[in-house]
């Protein structure tokens, strides 16, 4: 059976001479495996719509336990962002974050929504590569299930002054209320309001705000932190991000 879709190529490998095995997102299907026969040959008509972050109108046949691609063509592929080392590393960490939370199933619109405003902000540079960043991780951490109390005030009394965020918790508290958490952040510049705003924002808005330097940093921490410990794990692709980023600042 023929079917179409579009689709975020979040992963690909190489298999063989020319063969390329894609892991792609789409809105109705969800995440699906493709095979796409020759992309990888000099001249190939699918070549560039099957490359990494490509956002591309897929031709597939639907096997047992694959799709096979039969045609492709891109939509969008934030070529920007290709030119920038700490902007495709940044890239490949959303698309394994993506890879991760999305799954064979469908109502999978609202990541490929997210995933795609992401990377379009970063291609496009609309907002500071840190904040797009921590937003993108409180906003996907939500939508996986795991939204965080975070909305602007303790969660245990209401105190709406010098906060802190517990990534254990997954929750706001005030000074007096703060459980032990070694990796608790404290709120400081306006911190706790951009999480609040990145969490109950319209998907489109998720990365028009400001914060200043102290703010920024907090909010960057907390984010991160707060991801890593929902899901348990860490990413591969964020230590070398991180990595990169220490080679640039000297
Ligand atoms: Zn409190």
């Amino acid at each position: 059976m023929l079917v179409k879709t579009a689709g975020l190529v979040l992963r690909e490998t190489r298999v063989g001479e020319a063969d390329k095995l894609l892991c792609v997102l789409t809105p109705t299907d969800g995440k699906i495996t493709v095979k796409a026969r020759g992309a990888l040959r000099k001249g190939s008509r699918t070549g560039s719509a099957t490359q990494l972050f490509a956002f591309s109108e897929m031709a597939l046949f639907q096997g047992k336990s694959q799709y096979t691609l039969n045609e492709a063509s891109a939509v969008e592929l934030f070529f920007p962002l290709r030119e920038r080392v700490e902007s495709m590393a940044l890239a490949a960490y959303v698309c394994e974050v993506l890879e991760l939370l999305s799954d064979a199933d469908s109502g999978m619109e609202e990541l490929l929504r997210l995933g795609l405003n992401t990377l379009y902000a970063l291609s496009e540079q609309t907002a500071a590569e840190e904040l797009i960043k921590a937003a993108f991780e409180l906003r996907v951490a939500a939508l996986a299930g795991y939204a965080p109390e975070a909305e602007g005030a303790c969660t245990a009394c209401g105190a709406a002054e010098d906060l802190y965020f517990s990534p254990a918790e997954g929750a706001v508290f005030c000074r007096l209320h703060l459980p032990g958490d070694r990796g608790a952040v404290y709120l400081r510049g306006g911190a706790a309001e951009a999480m609040n705003y990145v969490l109950s924002c319209d998907a489109r808005r998720i990365f028009s705000f400001r914060l200043g330097e102290e703010g920024m940093r907090a909010f960057s921490v907390a984010a991160e932190r707060y991801l890593l410990s929902a899901l348990g794990r860490g990413f591969r692709t964020l230590d070398y991000y991180h990595k990169i980023q220490s080679a640039t600042e000297y």
